[in-house]
């Protein structure tokens, strides 16, 4: 599997699937999240409802992830995951690493030959980048992904890059 990085917007990623750091209520948010909803159209939060009200009432949880098309986005699929808000009390980064392994495990389902990934947890969710970089890089180079043939990081700004780069 090639491991990429790139600076930009995910949104604008030709990748067969996109990963998007969502929340666990499926039904939209800040950062990545809106930006995706934004884009791709509202055919996206209507399959994420119709999630929530059959496998997830409860919302999608933390670590886990889940498939929808991509509405108008130029990938085929957006793999929504939840990741764990940041603490200094407690260390919760088996759920971030469980982020980057489940989006990987439903992409080798999907069939899926390229998937991008955000930085997920370092915006709203206040992981430290420098941290959720190497957890990135360490989870996705250890999970095998049947099919997936490229990994690409999209990351938004020069310092989530350079961190990336510097962890890679
Ligand atoms: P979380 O709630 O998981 O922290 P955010 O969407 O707030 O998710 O941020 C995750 C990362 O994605 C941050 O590093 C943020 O700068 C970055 N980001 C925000 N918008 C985009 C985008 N359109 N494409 C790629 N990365 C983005």
């Amino acid at each position: 599997m090639r491991i990429i990085l790139v600076q930009g917007d995910i949104t604008e990623r030709r990748a067969d699937a996109i990963v998007n750091a969502a929340n666990s209520s499926l039904l939209g948010g800040g950062g990545v999240d809106g930006a995706i909803h934004r884009r791709g159209g509202p055919e996206i939060l209507a399959e994420c409802r119709a999630l929530r009200a059959s496998a997830y009432p409860e919302g999608l949880p933390t670590g886990h992830a889940v498939a929808t098309t991509a509405g108008r986005l130029q990938a085929r699929w957006v793999i929504h995951t939840v990741g764990p808000v940041h603490s200094r009390s407690e260390d919760r980064s088996h759920l971030l690493a469980s982020c980057y392994r489940a989006s990987l495990g439903v992409a080798a389902e999907l069939g899926a030959h390229t998937v991008a990934f955000p930085a997920i947890s370092t915006g709203i969710y206040g992981w430290p980048l420098d941290d959720g970089a190497r957890i990135a890089l360490k989870t996705v180079r250890e999970t095998p992904a049947p099919g997936v043939e490229e990994v690409s990081f999209v990351l938004f700004d020069a310092t989530a890059y350079a961190e990336f780069d510097r962890a890679l």
